[in-house]
This record gives structure tokens, sequence and C-alpha cells, in this order.
């Protein structure tokens, strides 16, 4: 029989071996290019019985997707079960897979004394470890890992080569003997393996910031309890106002700190291990987390430690009294997280006091991911490590695309016959090494693959740093296909549910090229992967300084309100706290018409309105202003809460801003605080999008109901309409393998590429 899915790197033969032993078959198992192939032979009761097992006893890592049997000739005298060498083992069916969280056995290993691997920060098995990040290329084998370097000591071959044993073909094997060996740099000085650990936890504990070489790239950690500390990190990481995540030791230290529930623990101790984002425990109770972590927020972002360094660690902090520590990507700014040792020490010794470093290279960088847990579902705001390149089944065939994706928040996605593959986190593509990843991205989804597509996907935007290396390789004879943005993300939705009939999309996001050359970004959309329709949108209006409104919200909230009241009464509906801005340089730039064009972006249209509550006239990270402004508001306080206007739409389907603006600008004259204005507010889009979507259905037929892009992060938002939309008989269907926001759009540009390239 023939076994597709995730079945390659994840312990799949051996556990096909020890379930044919128990059944005493013979025959073999082999990792092929369709698959794993399986061939067994025995009394047919017992193939029976080892059929129905296979299925239902899968290894936990493993996904079976399909299973294809035949009956061949029975082998004479064979009566044992092998695991045969792979044979090609590249081709359609690959897939590479995802770094895995330490296991519980593996975790036993490094914390009992005697054990040989006791206190060794390099333990992985079959199970667990390294894997995309140390991959240099396919078939996944030591020899092509940065394990390479490594010869096996005798003591761990053995283990390698035994088919019972849990490290059997554990490419990343390894021990103290053989293995990867850490090292601590801290002015001036080298601690060794014996010392490191120990020492690293005391300089944590007196405060100092240590860059920690992980899995998929650097760390910078400080304990999460030290304010001056915090406050420290993020003046030398020019980090103002940006949440940090927290890494916890335990399940139990988590609970402290954030409810936690079933789903969100099953989420935090799964072995991709990500960041989760979690509701934060009243102030009050006993929680000394310095409050510079994140400030203004309703969640905390928090993680387990998934690695043996990161346990051990911990282990050694617990001396200390301390059990979490900020653990944010070790990077200045904006740029890709730190790889190699040397380019650490360059890039963040202004920033870090020590550094914890080892000899085993990272290959790949892998961002940690970072999600939360809406109505028991996921929904990634990031799906970089342990996620990436797994691939999302979207099921349908066709050429294979590759897909560049936008400008900000970039991932590509490599589609191949039903998978999709989508690249880990890449960044924004502004900043130069991250545009230097994207390349290299490119390179290595298809060196690894072995695919090169004839056709390429690119945002229609033409100043998009993808769009722009797309169009280059037009001189390489490829075929390109230019995709609108909403479109895109419409249709990835649309792909992770395998939805076969058009939909309504309702794509709530901050900016995307439209159709018209202007800036789309609140879009009522029908349509599928062949074409859409544009059935209404947000009313546009013009944006003082176009980008630069996007840093400074007070602009946009000028541009908005001078749009809804006129040029005459805007000044005396402006909040107080706009005296000190350059209000009438921005509204002669409006009535001049100078580098203000139109958007119906949905994502302004939240800062205009958190601007004019008088906060948030800077945003000092994106979205900053619309995150707090929901932060301020529950679900609860926006079902009871009143809508600011009745506004009844037209079947132009124009989605009026002037009443919200208006009214806010008036509430906030009569001194209405920003809680209040966020509840309406919401309760107002609520409101309108539901009826949107209502009059959507009506002229278009259709009752699927999309929610895309970077505005439904905001979980209010999102939950608030998804009930309001069931309530009124349509259906809504929102990302749950991909990011709402632009991380998935390359998923999107894929599928409509294909779609277009086969009509
Ligand atoms: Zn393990
Ligand atoms: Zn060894
Ligand atoms: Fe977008």
């Amino acid at each position: 029989m023939l076994v597709g899915g995730i079945v390659q790197g994840v312990g799949f033969r051996p556990y096909v071996f020890k379930l044919a032993e128990s059944e005493n078959l013979g025959g073999m198992v082999s990792n092929t290019s369709g698959g794993v192939l399986i061939e067994v032979q025995g009394p047919a009761k017992a193939v029976e019985s080892f059929c129905n097992r296979l299925r239902s006893e899968t290894p936990p890592l493993s996904r079976i997707d399909s299973l294809v049997t035949e009956d061949i000739p029975a082998v004479p005298e064979c009566v044992h079960f092998t695991i045969e060498i792979s044979r090609n083992t590249t081709g359609t069916n690959t897939i590479i897979p995802a770094d895995i969280a330490t296991c519980a056995d593996c975790l036993a290993d490094i914390r009992e004394p005697g054990n040989r691997r006791f206190g060794y920060p390099f333990t992985n098995c079959t199970n667990c470890g390294p894997r995309w990040t140390i991959i240099d290329r396919i078939p996944y084998d030591r020899a092509f890992t940065s394990m390479a370097p490594f010869a096996m000591c005798p003591a761990c071959r053995q283990e390698y080569d035994d088919p019972r044993h849990r490290r059997f073909h554990a490419q990343p094997n390894a021990c103290p003997t053989c293995g990867p060996r850490i090292r601590l740099e801290y002015d001036g000085r080298l601690f060794d393996e014996d010392t490191a650990l120990q020492e690293t936890a005391r300089l944590l504990a007196a405060g100092k910031i240590v860059a920690i070489k992980g899995l998929g790239g650097f760390h910078l950690a400080v304990d999460a309890f030290n304010q001056d500390a915090v406050v420290r990190l993020r003046r030398r990481k020019n980090r103002e106002a940006k949440p940090l995540a927290v890494m916890t030791a335990s399940l139990e230290s988590a609970c402290s700190l954030v409810h936690i529930s079933n789903d969100e623990s099953s989420q935090l101790q799964s072995s991709q291990a990500p960041i989760v984002l979690l509701e934060e425990r009243i102030p009050g109770e006993p929680n000394k987390m310095a409050s510079a972590v994140a400030r203004n927020h309703r969640r905390l972002g928090v993680m387990l430690p998934y690695t043996p360094l990161h346990h051990l660690l911990f282990d050694h902090l617990q001396n200390h009294g301390l059990n979490t520590l900020v653990m944010t990507s070790g990077n200045s700014s904006d740029e890709p997280i730190c790889l190699d040792n040397d380019d650490a020490r360059e890039k963040l010794n202004r920033i870090a006091d020590a550094f914890l470093l080892h000899d085993r290279a990272i290959v790949r960088r892998a961002d940690d991911s970072v999600l939360q847990v809406l109505d028991n579902r996921p929904l990634f705001l990031r799906r970089s490590r342990g996620f990436a390149p797994i691939p999302i089944f979207v099921g349908g065939s066709g050429p294979d695309i590759l897909a560049v994706g936008p400008e900000l928040k970039n991932t590509i996605c490599l589609l191949k016959s039903d998978r999709a593959f989508l690249s880990p986190h890449i960044g924004d593509l502004e900043n130069l090494p991250a545009y230097d990843f994207f390349l290299e991205t490119i390179t290595t989804l298809q060196g690894v693959l072995e695919c090169e597509p004839e056709i390429i996907a690119y945002d229609r935007h033409p100043g998009y740093l993808s769009s722009q290396w797309a169009l280059k390789q037009k001189v390489a004879g490829k075929r390109l296909v230019p995709v609108q943005h909403h479109h895109a993300h419409l249709v990835a939705v649309m792909a992770e549910h395998q939805m076969k009939r058009p939909a309504i999309g309702l794509i709530m996001d901050g900016t995307g090229y439209g159709d018209d050359g202007t800036i789309w970004g609140g879009e009522i959309i029908a349509g599928d992967a062949d074409s859409f329709t544009r059935l209404g949108h947000f009313e546009p209006v013009p944006l003082p300084g176009a980008d630069a409104a996007i840093k400074a919200p007070w602009r946009t909230a000028v541009g908005y309100l001078r749009q809804a009241v006129g040029e005459e009464a805007v000044v005396d509906l402006l909040p107080e706290s706009f005296g000190d801005k350059a209000v009438s340089a921005v509204l002669e730039m409006l009535q001049k018409e100078i580098n203000s064009p139109l958007t119906s972006s949905c994502g302004r249209l939240f800062d205009a309105v958190a601007a004019l509550t008088g906060r948030w006239s800077e945003a000092h990270y994106e979205a900053q202003a619309a995150m707090e402004l929901m932060a301020l508001t529950s679900l609860d306080e926006v079902r009871k809460a009143q809508a600011l206007v009745e506004i009844t739409l037209d079947p132009s389907l124009v989605l009026p801003t002037a009443p919200l603006v208006t009214a806010v600008a008036t509430l906030v004259s009569q001194g209405a605080d920003p809680q209040e204005i966020s509840a309406r507010f919401h309760r107002s889009l609520i409101d309108l999008l539901t009826q949107a979507a209502t009059v959507a259905a009506q002229n278009s037929g259709l009752s699927d109901v999309v929610l895309a892009g970077g505005v439904f992060q905001n979980e209010i938002l999102l939950t608030g309409l998804s009930d309001s939309l069931n309530r009124v008989g349509l259906n809504p269907r929102r990302p749950e393998q991909a990011p709402a926001n632009d991380g998935s759009v390359a998923l999107g540009q894929a599928l409509i590429a294909r779609a277009q390239a086969e009509n």
C-alpha cells in the first residue's frame, strides 16, 4: 500500500515497523517519491488488523491523507519485516518537516541524573527536534543538514540504526560526546558547556539582556518581572511600544499570568509550541509582570520552552526564583531575526550584554509563530516556526505556481498539486535584509521542493518590491499573473476551507492596490479563484500624506473629518490634543489635493476614529491605534452598546464613513471617554457590515461570507460579526490555517494564478 500525507521525518516508518512486528507480519516499509510504500504478508486476519490499526494509531505528528492498497503476490519465506533504504525520496509528494518542540521522553532524558543525555541541550528523537531550520537540501538526511559536521559516536549510531529505538533515523541525533555544544560569551570571558547555563541564569537574574541562539534564530531574553531591565531592552532595541512576548517555565507558571482554556493549553503545549495570545489576569491579582512588557493590550503573548536548551535554562532560573523571560526576536527594529553567531555579535552587541551561543548552524530562519484561539479554533497572526513549510491542503490540481506575496508581512507560496507550501514569515520587504531573505526563501523553497514553476503570481501594486522582482522574471520566459490584493485575501480563505462555490468577501484591510488605481481596503467583493466583482466598499476618503498618514493617525483623522463636515467645521470638531499638530498644513494638502490619494481602507477608518478620541495621534507600530482602541472594550460591552448612528445602506453598497466619524467627534467634544467610543464604534461596524453582507447576499444569491484582511485580527470585530452573520442566516468563514493579515496573500495569489492559467 502507498501512504500519502505527512509521513516522512515524523517517525512513521519505525511506527509501521513496530506495528508489523506486533502482528507478526513479514514485508517492508520504504520512503518513495509517491509517499511511504508498505508491503506486508501474513494471515489475512493479521493483515486486516494491521490496515485498521495503521489508520487509527498513527504517530502524533503524522497525518495520513491518502492510502491506496493493492494485492500483490506473496514472497516465499518472507517472515521478517524490514525498513528499506529510501529510494527516490524527492519528488511530488515530499513534505519537508517543520521543527518540533521537545517531547516528553527527551525532556525526561535530560532531567534524569545518570542518563547519558542528562543536562544536554541538543537532545532530540524522531518525535521532536529541529527539522526545517537545519535542512540544507533534500532528501532529509543528516548529511544534508547542519548536523553533518557532527559524526555520531558509537552509542548514538546504535540508536540511529535500531528500528526499535525512538532515535531510529533521527537525523539530528546527538549526545554530549558527539553533538553540538553551547558556550556563553560575557564581558570578554568565555564559559563552556559546564557553566554556561548556570552563568546565563545568574546574568538574567541580575537584570542583564542575553542574546540566546535558538532554533530558527536568536532571541533577546530578559527577566520579565524586572521593569528596569525590560525598559532597557526596549530602549536598546528601539522598540517603544509594541508588546513583547514571554516564555514561561511551565503551564503552571503560565496560569499565574494569564487565563488559559483547554484549547489554549493544548496550543501552548503542542509540538509547534507557538506564542499564544492569552487574556491577562486582572490587575491586582498576584502578578508582578513588568508593565513595560505589554501595555494597553488585553492579551499577553506567551509560549512555553520548546527546545532542551530552553528547558534547562529555566531549570537553572528556578534557583534564582525566576520563571518568566521576555523572549523577543533577536534583531534590530524591523530587520529579520539574526541567524549566525557573527551576525548576532555584530548586530546585537549594542542590545545584548551576553551571548549564549552554540556551534550547530541555523540553516533557515523561522520566527516564532503567533496565534490566538477564538471559538476553539486558531487565528494566526504569524504562521512560521513549527507550521511552515508544512503544506496547506487546498484540493484540486493544475500547474505549479510560485506566488511572491505582498510588500508587508511578506510570505511566499509554492503551489504544487493539491498542496500550498506557504513560507515562514519573511517580513517587510522595504528593508533590505528582509528583501534578501525574500530572495533566499524563493531559492530555498524552490530548491527543497525541486520545483521551479513557469507561472509567477504577484500583487498588482507596481511599487511592491515583490512585484518588481516578479516582473523581472519575464526575461526568463516566466508567465506572470498579476493579482488584486483583496481578491487574494478572499481566495486564501476559500482555499484553506476548500470552498467550491463562489463566496462573498468582506475584506477589511489596511491598504491594497485597487483595480481603479486608488487604495482599497474596506471591500465587499464576490467571486472565486477565477474572478471577482467589487460589490461595494467604504466611501473613499483622501489620505493626507499617503503612507505617512499610517504612522500619524491624527492626519488620517483630519482627512476623514474634513470629508465628513467640510473645511469650515473641521477645526472646531478636532480634539484639543491636536493643538500642537500641523493641522492647517494638512488641511492645505487636502484642499490642494497634494499627495492625498483616495482610500476605502477599513484600517484607516479605525485610525481616524482612534485618533479622534484624542489618544494615538501617532502610531509606533503597525495597527497600534486599532489594536489599543479594541483593547479598551469587550465583546460583552459591544453587544450592549448602542450604534453611533443608524445607517441604512443603499443598494450601491457604498458604506458611508461621514456619519460615523462625525458622531465620534461630537461625542468626544461632549466628553465621552474612549472606552465608550470604542464599544459604540465596534457595534456600528458590526451592524454596518452585517447589513452590507445581507444586501450582497440578496444581490448575488450567495450565502458564504469570507472574513479576511488584517483588520480581522481584531477579535471583537471578528467574533461579533461572525455571530451577527449567523443570526441573519449567512455562513461566515474565517482564516484558520493561515493569517487574516497579509501573511496569507501569497496563498490566494497562487490559487488565482492557477485558475487563470487553466482558463
Ligand atoms: Zn524527543
Ligand atoms: Zn553521541
Ligand atoms: Fe492586505
